[in-house]
């Protein structure tokens, strides 16, 4: 790879501030409840993927939008202090992505999420920088996504289809590697479909039972890392940022899942999900070659 290339993973995606209140039970229609707990937390299949990324060693930009409020700044200082490049993260006239998250006594909860700023990516045209890896996830206009990786020249193309979206062939096509976890596969058509529309290769999260990587001829299963799990928010971000970082390290897709699967583990120890993402010194002391 030429010295041309300032990035290892190139992040184009959303970023939100999380809202998040316990309650002793969800409120029912029409019902006004107090918070048990309240907390703000930053966001995002977005921003969390490229602090995965960055957490394992990986130069990375993100590419997003912002508004011009409180929680865009916040989410601003967050990303640098990752030591992520925010040079392509515009500040737009709409509010900030949120997210209102209310968990209730048994950890059941309901998300009602606000794109704002997040759908506006690619209203003013940005450079998408050179890196060796590109990825993108679902939660920005999806022809913005299609753009981005009809762009990508030699870089490594990795879509987390994530929310499930029905695709177009022409996005389908442009991907090297899809990672939907069980639930987005089933809805996206599943891996023989995705295969067959054009994704070279397909990893499958599997949550406890680890992941599957599936290019067409052959089906390779990546053992899970034991571990308690206390809270599974972040685990599929985890896997997917420590994936691309290991890919833009040149190694293997089954090498970078083996270690995705450490990272995705890790991510299950910890609430949250930011707080979770585990850095690379954490993973490869439990990696054996
Ligand atoms: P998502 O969070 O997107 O639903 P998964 O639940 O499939 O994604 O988790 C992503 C990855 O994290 C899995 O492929 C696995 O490697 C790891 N992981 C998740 N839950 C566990 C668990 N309970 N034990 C061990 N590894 C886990």
């Amino acid at each position: 790879m030429g010295d041309s290339i300032e990035f290892d993973v190139v992040v184009v995606g959303s970023c939100n501030l999380d809202l998040v209140s316990t309650t002793t039970h969800l409120p029912s229609p029409g019902e006004t409840l107090r918070t048990v707990a309240y907390a703000e937390h930053a966001g995002g299949k977005g921003l969390n993927q490229a602090v995965a990324c960055a957490r394992m060693g990986a130069r990375t930009a993100f590419i997003g939008c912002v508004g011009n409020d409180n929680a865009g700044t916040m989410l601003r200082e967050l990303l640098n202090s990752e030591g992520i490049d925010t040079s392509q993260l515009v500040t737009v006239d709409a509010p900030t992505g949120r997210a209102f998250i209310t968990v209730d006594a048994s950890g059941e909860n309901t998300i009602v999420i606000v794109a704002g700023a997040n759908a506006h990516v690619g209203d003013t045209p940005f450079t998408v920088p050179l890196s060796k890896v590109l990825l993108a996830q679902l939660e920005i206009p999806l022809e913005i996504v299609t753009q981005v990786f009809s762009q990508a020249q030699n870089a490594i193309t990795v879509l987390n289809p994530s929310p499930a979206a029905a695709l177009s062939p022409e996005l389908l096509s442009l991907c090297d590697y899809a990672v939907p976890n069980e639930t987005e596969s089933e809805a996206l058509g599943g891996t023989q479909f995705l295969l067959g529309s054009g994704v070279n290769t397909v990893i499958t999260t599997l949550g406890e039972r680890g992941a599957g990587i599936s290019n067409g001829t052959s089906m390779t299963p990546i053992a899970p890392y034991k571990v308690d799990a206390i809270d599974t928010v972040g685990a599929g971000d985890a896997f997917v940022g420590a994936l691309c970082a290991e890919l833009a390290r040149g190694e293997t897709i089954e090498h970078a899942a083996r270690i995705a699967s450490i990272a995705g583990a890790l991510a299950t120890t910890v609430h949250g999900a930011v707080p979770s993402l585990p850095t690379r010194a954490a993973v490869m002391s439990l990696y054996a070659d």
